[in-house]
């Protein structure tokens, strides 16, 4: 459960430009895919395709075989979790925020969760970051925090897809270790498409496509994509 493929997708968000020109490619239930590629050669936009917040121009987009199309909006965001590069928190508790997408979970799956994404210790903090928080339970948590945060929600959504956007801003290499390591546990056994900034990073992934200009460029293993340099 969770192959996804992408077949000869065209994609303009206006009819200036486009911005996908025919990409494919499919990723076996399970297995990683990463896409990595110059800024505004189209990465995120694969990822926005996929949970179809922009319709197609032409091609098709498939889980396990159907056609995005025919799906509901609601089980689509059922099947793909995402850690986004930059996580916008609720004004409340880290638990709340963990929790949010599955209110049916326990307080101790809640704290499992967090635990496994190394933000434990926390969970009745409030996220801060806002004036009107900035009380004794109040946090201010650092962009790394903020991932684990997602992380923790993503571990206890279980999705079979999951969608990675790696930070492209600096974080210390500890917290990028940690972080890494985090991300590697929620990804095994899972699909999932990594938007990638750079190779060093995914040198794991059972594929690797070099967009480039809305096309794929190069594509394969880490040391294959090596040797072709
Ligand atoms: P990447 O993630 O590889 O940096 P994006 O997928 O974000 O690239 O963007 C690909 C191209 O699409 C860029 O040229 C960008 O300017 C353009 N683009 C992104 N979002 C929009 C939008 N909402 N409307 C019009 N053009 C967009
Ligand atoms: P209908 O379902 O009424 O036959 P179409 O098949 O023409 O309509 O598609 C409806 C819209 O969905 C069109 O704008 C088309 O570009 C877009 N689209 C087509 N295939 C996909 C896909 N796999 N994922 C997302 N959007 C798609």
């Amino acid at each position: 459960e969770g192959k996804v493929e992408f077949r000869d997708v065209h994609f303009s968000y206006d009819a200036n430009r486009q911005i996908l020109k025919g990409v494919s490619f499919e990723v076996p239930a399970g297995k990683t895919i990463a896409i990595v590629g110059p800024s505004g050669a189209g990465k995120s936009t694969v990822s926005r395709l996929l949970f179809r917040f922009y319709d197609i121009q032409s091609g098709a987009i498939l889980i396990d075989g159907q056609d995005i199309r025919d799906v509901t909006q609601e089980s689509l965001r059922a099947a793909i979790g995402m850690v986004p590069q930059d996580t916008v928190l609720f004004n409340d508790t880290i638990a709340y925020n963990v929790r949010y997408g599955r209110t049916d979970a326990t307080d101790e799956e809640v704290q499992k969760a967090a635990e496994l994404a190394q933000i434990g210790g926390f969970i009745e903090s409030l996220p801060g970051g806002y004036a009107s928080m900035v009380g004794e339970r109040g946090l201010k948590l650092s962009g790394g925090e903020k991932q684990r945060v997602a992380i923790a929600r993503t571990i206890l959504k279980a999705p079979p897809i999951l969608m990675l956007d790696e930070a492209t801003s600096a974080l210390d290499t500890h917290t990028e270790q940690e972080i890494q390591a985090a991300l590697d546990m929620v990804s095994r056994g899972r699909t999932t498409i990594v938007i990638a900034h750079r190779l060093s990073t995914v040198i794991s992934a059972d594929e690797i496509i070099v967009l480039k200009d809305g096309q794929i460029a190069e594509r394969g293993t880490h040391a294959d994509l090596l040797r072709q340099r």
